[in-house]
């Protein structure tokens, strides 16, 4: 039984973050894959879980031996995902999230067709300043330069299968679910789960 693979993009500050994180608490078969980057380290992440932190050079490296699935330029950093953590957790059964920006989706999207791709919006501009104010850990310069960003990354909303807004944190968490719960109910996914039940409800001699 193969997982499935989901893409989840959003504007920095959209909350994208926290409610992949209670997604994780809530559904133990949903892995996040932990992304490869060359940005500091910010206070309260930790190596291995947030991200795995590595240097410019190591991080050419690593793409030169063909180590991403995708990699992308954001913002001053580069960000990559791991073909092969992705693949295990696939072959293991889990559905595994991709927490990365359009161009990482656009890539994934004409490598693997059938992800399933999902943008969280914030509920308004104001709120997503406050939210990106109330972090506390980028100076004024770079909250503004993200608020122009954040502008650039949310008009690719349209080429993404769902679109979750986050303005009451548990509806967007239930709707965020109910993507999963029913990707999972779908024909060809329950035709595999189920095959000997299938067979079994098809077959007139079992009468
Ligand atoms: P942050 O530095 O705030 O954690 O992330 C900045 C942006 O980089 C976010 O939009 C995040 O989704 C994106 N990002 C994180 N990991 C990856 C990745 O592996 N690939 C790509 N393409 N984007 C990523």
């Amino acid at each position: 039984m193969r997982g499935s693979l989901y893409i989840i993009s959003a504007a920095s500050g959209a909350g994208k973050t926290s409610l992949v994180s209670k997604l994780l608490e809530k559904d133990s078969t949903i892995k996040v894959s932990v992304s490869t980057t060359t940005r500091a380290c910010r206070p309260g992440e930790q190596e291995g879980v947030n991200y795995h932190f590595v240097s410019v050079a190591e991080f050419q490296t690593l793409e030169h031996q063909g180590e991403f699935l995708e990699c992308a330029q954001v913002f001053d950093n580069f960000y990559g995902t791991s073909k092969a953590a992705v693949e295990n957790l696939l072959s293991d059964g889990k559905d595994v999230i991709l927490e990365i920006d359009w161009q990482g989706a656009e890539l994934v999207r004409k490598l693997i067709p059938e992800a399933i791709s999902i943008f969280i919006l914030p509920p308004s501009l104001s709120e997503l300043e406050r939210r990106l104010t109330g972090r506390g850990t980028d100076s004024e310069e770079v909250i503004a330069r993200r608020m122009s960003a954040a502008i650039s990354e949310m008009s690719h909303y349209i080429e993404f299968d769902y679109v979750v807004i986050n303005n009451h944190f548990e509806t967007a968490l239930n709707q965020l679910h109910s993507i999963f719960t029913a990707n999972r109910l779908r024909t060809c996914v329950q035709k595999d789960n189920h095959r000997s039940l299938i067979q079994s409800l098809l077959d007139p001699t079992q009468l």
